[in-house]
């Protein structure tokens, strides 16, 4: 038995599987009679920490987690206001130049028109109702502990 005694890690790999050493380790493990006692003792070590209770704490470990953790802030819709800003514009730049030509087209078809536009906006907001719901959802999803 020419090899040094294997370290400490080596030993509690080996406890653990002896697959897990290198060749030459197995071998000096297998000739050597003080690291097969000390594999046995972390052997014995690691079924008994696999039988010991859950600790049980007196305080809401969750709860004290949860009060150290960044609280998310609501964050102002920036970029939405970035976009609703020229398209605010635009709209009121275009009714300004044909605003009379469309009341005038408006006032020919008001209450077909203005029963489709009705509709889609009812649509567009149904949409965006479900869009944020289904995040809300996946945000909630990504905070659940179970
Ligand atoms: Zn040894």
């Amino acid at each position: 038995m020419t090899s040094p005694h294997l370290s400490e890690r080596a030993l509690q790999e080996a406890a653990e599987s002896l697959a897990l050493l290198p060749a030459t380790q197995t071998a000096h493990l297998r000739g050597c009679h003080q690291c097969q006692d000390q594999v046995a003792t972390y052997q014995h070590l690691f079924v008994a920490t696999t039988r010991l209770p859950q600790p049980a704490f007196t305080f809401d470990l969750t709860a004290s987690v949860l009060a150290q953790l960044p609280r998310p802030r609501p964050a102002f819709p920036w970029v939405l206001c970035w976009v609703a800003v020229p398209v605010v514009g635009v709209v009121g730049a275009f009714l300004a130049l044909f605003g009379g030509t469309l009341v005038q087209v408006f006032q020919d078809m008001a209450t077909l028109l203005g029963g489709g536009l009705l509709v889609i906006v009812g649509f567009l907001m149904a949409g965006q109702c479900v869009e944020l719901l289904a995040q809300y959802r996946r945000q909630m999803r990504l905070l659940s502990f179970s």
